[in-house]
């Protein structure tokens, strides 16, 4: 299709920029947190799930620099890899802020009333999380 500066500024074509996604390196860090992560983070929070009574569906882990982890509609939950490189009580902090989000899919007051009963000391751990940088 050819597009005409007079497509653009009438509106009738509009120009998307998207950022390429930046690809992450496996490095020989990422692939040992990687394996430690599927060893341990989907038990911890299907663990954490049956305590609270939450229901999860699916359990990914996952690689990225945007979030510690994630939680859809479907009730499926993704977490980053680089909670393994957190200590536990922080481990279990993400992973209640993500089963609470099955319930509540926002952050409103009722959100942090259910996670301030899960997790009393949320607070200081989110601070205490923001020390720390995903690689
Ligand atoms: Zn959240």
């Amino acid at each position: 299709m050819r597009i005409s500066i007079t497509d653009i500024l009438s509106g009738r074509v509009r120009i998307v920029y998207r950022r390429p996604r930046r690809k992450l390196k496996e490095t020989p860090e990422v692939a040992e947190l990687r394996k430690a992560a599927k060893a341990y983070l989907p038990g911890r929070l299907r663990e954490l799930a049956v305590e609270h009574g939450f229901t999860v569906n699916q359990v990914r882990i996952k690689h990225n620099v945007s979030n510690w982890g994630s939680c859809s509609v479907k009730g499926n939950i993704n977490l980053n890899l680089n909670l393994m490189r957190l200590p536990s009580e922080l481990q279990d902090y993400v992973m209640l802020h993500e089963l609470c989000h099955l319930r509540y899919m926002n952050h409103g007051p009722e959100f942090h009333t259910l996670l301030e009963s899960l997790c009393p000391n949320h607070k200081a751990l989110r601070k205490q999380l923001k020390e720390y940088k995903l690689i």
